[in-house]
Formats: structure tokens, C-alpha cells, sequence
């Protein structure tokens, strides 16, 4: 299963992959978890990448591309893939045509989280995110079982730098401009599955499983 998970921050793409990808066994490629790490590990794409992510700008495509063009290359991706948070600008989904393409393969499915814009700032504004696994929750809606410590490895929790309200109004900006153009293509291409992505996080991921395979 060859899968897109697209949406503006906050939509829930990276909670709802992250469980789809455990069922399907295949990896979860997060390009902002990625960016994440090379920041925290301080190498040379950290250092390029963190400027932009800071202000909620994304980062050039020629970087993501390079990045993606990697991970993709890995044998576990040889399974499929759920994409969380890429293609993000149509250079960035030419490109991902054009790999998919030498490796003989195709999409399967393009999967579009519809939430408000009020209810992506309250979740942005509201989430916390594990600085080392990369599991999110939130103050109210998706509380870990003790505050502020991560479920899933026990690391005390982070407000990210880019989910305060100034930086998230922007990202939802750049989402607009840049992002959700891409919407059209796949829709166009007959990939596209629409999934409403407010409600309980278990009833969206009955939706996405069978919008996935419908
Ligand atoms: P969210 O999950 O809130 O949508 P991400 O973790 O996906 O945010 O991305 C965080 C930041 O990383 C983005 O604001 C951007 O700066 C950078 N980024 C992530 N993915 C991409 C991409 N495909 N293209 C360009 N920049 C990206
Ligand atoms: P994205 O990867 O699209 O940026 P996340 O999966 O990180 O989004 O979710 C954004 C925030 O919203 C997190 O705090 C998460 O716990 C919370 N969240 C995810 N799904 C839901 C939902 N269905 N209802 C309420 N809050 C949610
Ligand atoms: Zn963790």
C-alpha cells in the first residue's frame, strides 16, 4: 500500500499514520519528524532546515526531495509507505511522480484529513509532542496517561517552538498558498479520498481504512 496523508498542520496526519502504518506494516515516512531529528542531531540538513521550520516557512524543495528520494531508497519502503506531511508543493509532487516512476510503481491512494481552521488552531496550540519518539498528544483532547510524560517512551513532553499561535496562524497560511493546490491534481488523477477528520481519533481511523481500500 502505497498511501499520502494530506492536510494542513494539525489535521491529525501524524497520530492517524502512525497507527495505520503499525497495522500495515509498512514505515511511516514523517518528512517534519525527519527534519526534527537531523535539528536535534545538529547535522548539516538540521542546520539548513531549522531557520525555516522556526518561522513556519517549509523548507526547499530540492532539500525535501533529496531527503524523500532517500528514505524511499530503503528496503522496508520496498512494502509501501504512508507519506505524512509530503509531497507539500507541486515541484514536490512532480518529483515524488517522477521516483515513483523509476521504481515501476504508482500511488494508491491519496488520503485528505478536512478539519476547520478554529478547531487546527486549537489542536496545534494544544499539542505536545514527544522530543524523542515523536508520539503527539494534547492538553484536553488526547491527554498522555501522566502529565506531560510520552505513553510510548517516558520523555517529558514539548510545546514545539512552531506550535505557538503566531507561528501556527502562518503555517496554516503557507498550507493555503502552497499546499492545498495539490488537492485538485489527485483529484484529478482519481486518488483522492476525502476523510472528515474532526471526531473521535478511533472513528476517523475506520474512515481512513475504508477509504484506503474502497
Ligand atoms: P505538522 O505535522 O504540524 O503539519 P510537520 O511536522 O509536518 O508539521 O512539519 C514541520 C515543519 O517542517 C514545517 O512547518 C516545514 O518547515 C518543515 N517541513 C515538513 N515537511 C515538509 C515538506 N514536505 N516540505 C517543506 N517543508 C517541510
Ligand atoms: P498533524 O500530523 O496533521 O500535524 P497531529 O497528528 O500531530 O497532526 O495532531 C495534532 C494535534 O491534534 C495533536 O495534539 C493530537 O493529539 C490532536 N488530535 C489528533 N487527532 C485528533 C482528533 N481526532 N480529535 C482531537 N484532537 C486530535
Ligand atoms: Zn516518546
Amino acid at each position: 500500500m502505497r498511501l499520502v496523508f494530506l492536510g494542513p498542520p494539525g489535521a491529525g496526519k501524524g497520530t492517524q499514520a502512525r497507527e495505520l502504518a503499525r497495522e500495515l506494516n509498512v514505515p511511516q515516512v514523517a518528512t517534519g519528524d525527519m527534519l526534527r531529528e537531523a535539528v536535534a542531531n545538529g547535522t548539516p540538513l538540521g542546520r539548513e532546515a531549522k531557520a525555516y521550520m522556526d518561522r513556519g516557512a517549509l523548507v526547499p524543495d530540492d532539500v525535501i526531495v533529496r531527503l524523500i528520494a532517500e528514505r524511499l531508497a530503503q528496503p522496508d519502503a520496498k512494502r509501501g509507505f504512508i507519506l505524512d506531511g509530503f509531497p507539500r508543493t507541486i515541484p514536490q509532487a512532480d518529483a515524488l511522480e517522477r521516483l515513483l516512476g523509476d521504481l515501476g510503481v504508482s500511488l494508491d491512494r491519496v488520503v485528505y484529513f478536512d478539519v476547520s481552521d478554529a478547531e487546527l488552531v486549537r489542536r496545534l496550540t494544544g499539542r505536545r509532542s514527544c522530543p524523542k519518539c515523536q508520539s503527539t498528544f494534547h492538553v484536553t483532547s488526547n491527554p498522555p496517561k501522566h502529565e506531560n510524560v510520552c505513553d510510548r517512551c517516558g520523555s517529558t513532553l514539548v510545546q514545539r517552538e512552531d506550535d505557538r499561535e503566531a507561528t501556527v496562524r502562518k503555517r496554516l497560511q503557507v498550507y493555503a498558498e502552497q499546499t492545498s493546490p495539490l488537492l485538485d491534481r489527485y483529484k484529478k488523477r482519481g486518488v483522492l479520498r476525502t476523510v472528515a477528520g474532526e471526531g473521535k481519533i478511533e472513528t476517523i481511523h475506520g474512515d481512513i481504512k475504508k477509504a484506503v481500500n474502497g
